[in-house]
C-alpha cells in the first residue's frame, strides 16, 4: 500500500494544496526550511532587540527603571522577548498577554528534546548554542507529531521581533522565479540567508536556501545560453 502524507505545516502551500511531506517526515522540505531559518534568525534579533530597550520613536509600554533619579523609560515589550519569561506580562487588558521570550522558548524546546532523546541539557547554553542545538535536531522534530507547535512557536519569535523592533526590515524582491511555483514572488530578507517565497502576493510560500536559488537561476540561465 502506497502512503501519501502531505506537509502538516498549517502554512504550507500558501493557498493551494500542501506540499508533499519529505521522506518520513511529517513536513516538506520548505517547511522545515522555514523552521531552520526562524532558529537561525533568533541570536540577532535577541541582540538587536537587546540594543533597543530603550525606546526611540516608536510606540511601545514603558516602565520607569529608577527610583530616586529620573525616571528611566524601558521598553517592557522589548524586555519581555530578551529576558526569561517565567511571568507573562498583561497589559491593561486582561486577554493581553506580553510577546514570548526568546531564550524561554528556546530553554523549553531544548529541554524537550533532550527528554526525549536522552541527552544531556546544556544548562549553561545561551540563546546561540540553543537555537544552533535546535537546528541540529530539525529533521528528528520533523518526525514528531508536535512539530506544528514547534513550528508555530519558533516562528512567532521572528514576527514578534520582527513587529516590535525600532528599525526597518529591509526586503529584497528577486528577480528568479520560484523553485516551487514559478511565480515571480521571491523575496529575501536583509541578513538572511534564506529566500522566501511571498504568499501575500499569490506565491507558494515557499522557502529555499540562496545556494539554492542561485543554483536554480543558474540552470534557467544555461538552459537559455543552449536553445
Ligand atoms: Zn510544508
Ligand atoms: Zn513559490
Amino acid at each position: 500500500m502506497t502512503q501519501t502524507t502531505l506537509c502538516v505545516a498549517p502554512t504550507c502551500g500558501g493557498d493551494g494544496d500542501p506540499r508533499q511531506a519529505a521522506d518520513g517526515l511529517l513536513i516538506c522540505l520548505p517547511c522545515s526550511n522555514r523552521l531552520r531559518r526562524d532558529l537561525g534568525a533568533a541570536p540577532a534579533l535577541h541582540r538587536w532587540l537587546g540594543e533597543h530597550v530603550m525606546p526611540g520613536t516608536s510606540g511601545g509600554d514603558r516602565v520607569s527603571g529608577g527610583r530616586v533619579e529620573a525616571p528611566v523609560p524601558a521598553r517592557l515589550d522589548v524586555l519581555c522577548m530578551i529576558n526569561d519569561g517565567a511571568v507573562a506580562y498583561r497589559g491593561d487588558d486582561d486577554d493581553q498577554v506580553g510577546p514570548p521570550s526568546i531564550p524561554s522558548t528556546l530553554k523549553n524546546w531544548t529541554w524537550l528534546i533532550c527528554e526525549h532523546r536522552g541527552l544531556v541539557y546544556p544548562a549553561t547554553a545561551g540563546v546561540a548554542e540553543l537555537a544552533a542545538f535546535l537546528a541540529r535536531h530539525v529533521e528528528w522534530a520533523a518526525s514528531r507529531e508536535w512539530i506544528v507547535d514547534f513550528m508555530e512557536e519558533i516562528g512567532a519569535l521572528r514576527r514578534a521581533a520582527h513587529g516590535l523592533a525600532p528599525w526597518t526590515v529591509h526586503v529584497q524582491e528577486l528577480v528568479g522565479p520560484c523553485p516551487g511555483c514559478d511565480l515571480r514572488a521571491l523575496i529575501r530578507t536583509a541578513g538572511e540567508e534564506w529566500i522566501e517565497c511571498d504568499a501575500t502576493v499569490g506565491g507558494c510560500g515557499g522557502l529555499w536556501s540562496l545556494a539554492y536559488y542561485n543554483d536554480h537561476v543558474s540552470e534557467i540561465l544555461k538552459g537559455k545560453a543552449i536553445s
